[in-house]
């Protein structure tokens, strides 16, 4: 179901391992993916799902973006038709070492990081999950030792037997909730899937400053080796933690840990310091050399849109962190901001809670560029503390305002705490729009 990345490079390996399979999407295919269907010879439909055929499988791939709450998918279970990820597939076929790595935010960041490092390394590994290319597609085709993969919760969902031989949960903040009742517990058991099928060989690479999932873990048992990381207390044994603006990397007690200071690291800001500590554990735990991991830590490129600099326009700087869709990431990004902010926010609503921002609002932002339909929301949390909010409904607007008010040494930064879908295609496409547009000032 659904015949996306995901769906087409599940129907492949299925295909391979000689299943009779039917690819069905509610949208029109797009024509990359169609012919590739045809080329392997697998029947589909799209513009509909013909429930009859669907109904008649014996076990059911479906995209992470398709809810359990389509009909299709209701109708499925009450059949008790199994419905699982492509992650869950692939991952029966394949021996290779699986690195899976989640959270609330952070997820890319980290997942191209380490396989950054391992890639650096010498080591012949493969990226899937949400970043890059299928999982499946690569089981089917590649013959890799190692896969580092991005889930998300919506794909840990659909994942029962799978278990990853090293879990990486960054954080857990509220995200997604329209997807879980409005239960956040729900949400946090949905993440803690990760380890599910882990056994004292498999690792546990968790953020030890995470009240969420700390909590969880002294109410759940946990028989992993836990290797936690922290920014704000020294780790006993094997982890990392931040001491004095240097990272204190610990494995493997006979041997020396490794020291980096965070200063020259490719990635900055706080929240990254965590990305970077887990990617390195990672990395240690595969036995990627010292060197190999400092180095990479040093020369890595971030993906676009996460707090990505765009420019500096008449000592004004702007700043694109479209990516940040959710309140927690955008509060480590103000949190990382050293100049007066014009703050650029708003969109698509997810049930955000804005009080989370409202001391650092009240300390670093001058002024609010609201970039939504509907801004009340914001409007009301922030009257109090900021004199200037105005609002607008596009890229173009949101960036010559900004300009008009900003002041030589200001920044101007977009990370709207919302989803895109109001007013644009996708993260992506906002990202792109505020760029353009401030290129052009
Ligand atoms: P994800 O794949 O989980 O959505 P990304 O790496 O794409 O995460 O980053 C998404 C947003 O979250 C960016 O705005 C980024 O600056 C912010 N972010 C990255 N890492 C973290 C983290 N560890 N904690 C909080 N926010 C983060």
């Amino acid at each position: 179901m659904g015949a996306g990345e995901s769906g087409i490079g599940s129907a492949v390996l299925a295909k391979q391992k000689g299943y009779d399979v039917f690819v069905s999407d509610q949208s029109p295919i797009k024509e990359k993916y169609k012919t590739q269907l045809i080329e392997e010879n697998i029947a589909f439909e799209e513009g509909k799902h013909t429930s009859d055929q669907i109904l008649n499988a014996k076990e059911i791939i479906k995209s992470p973006g398709i809810p359990d709450k389509a009909d299709i998918i209701k109708s499925a279970l009450a059949k008790s038709i199994p419905v699982i990820s492509e992650i869950e597939f692939a991952g029966r076929y394949t021996n290779a070492k699986k690195i899976c790595i989640t959270g609330s935010n952070g997820k890319t960041t980290t997942t191209l990081l380490t396989y950054h490092i391992l890639k650096k390394a010498g080591y012949n590994v493969g990226l899937g999950g949400n970043v890059g290319k299928s999982f499946a597609m690569q089981v089917a085709k590649e013959n890799f030792d190692y896969y580092v993969l991005e889930l998300s919760s919506f794909q840990l969902d659909d994942m029962y037997d799978f278990k990853a031989d090293i879990a990486v949960l960054l954080n857990i903040t509220p995200d997604h909730l329209d997807r879980y009742e409005y239960k956040f517990e729900n949400y946090v058991a949905s993440k803690f899937r990760i380890i599910q099928n882990q056994s004292k060989e498999s690792y546990f690479v968790y953020c030890a400053d995470d009240e969420v999932l700390t909590n969880f873990m002294q109410k759940h048992k946990v028989v992993s080796t836990l290797v936690p990381f922290s920014i704000k207390k020294p780790i006993d044994g094997e982890g990392a933690f931040l001491t004095n603006n240097q990272i204190t990397l610990n494995y493997k007690p006979n041997q020396p840990p490794l020291i980096m200071t965070i200063e020259k690291l490719a990635l900055q800001g706080k929240h990254n310091v965590y990305n970077s500590m887990a990617a390195s554990l990672v990395a240690k735990i595969v036995d990627v050399r010292k060197d190999i991991i400092r180095e990479s830590l040093e020369d890595f490129r971030n993906a676009e849109h996460r707090l990505e600099f765009v420019a500096t326009v008449n000592g004004i700087e702007f700043i694109n962190d479209s990516k940040a869709t959710n309140v927690n990431s955008t509060w480590y990004a103000l949190e990382s901001m050293v100049k007066p902010v014009i703050w650029v926010c708003g969109g698509q609503d997810k049930g955000n809670d804005y009080n989370e921002l409202h001391d650092l609002v009240k300390q670093n932002v001058k002024a609010i560029i609201c970039l939504g339909k509907d801004n009340k929301k914001i409007i009301n949390a922030f009257k109090d503390v900021v004199e200037l909010i105005v609002e607008t409904d596009n890229a173009a607007d949101a960036v010559a305002t900004s300009y008009k008010i900003g002041k030589k040494g200001d920044v101007v930064l977009l990370s709207p705490a919302c989803a895109s879908f109001d007013l644009f295609k996708s993260y992506e496409d906002r990202g792109m729009q505020f760029k353009a547009a401030v290129r052009s000032l």
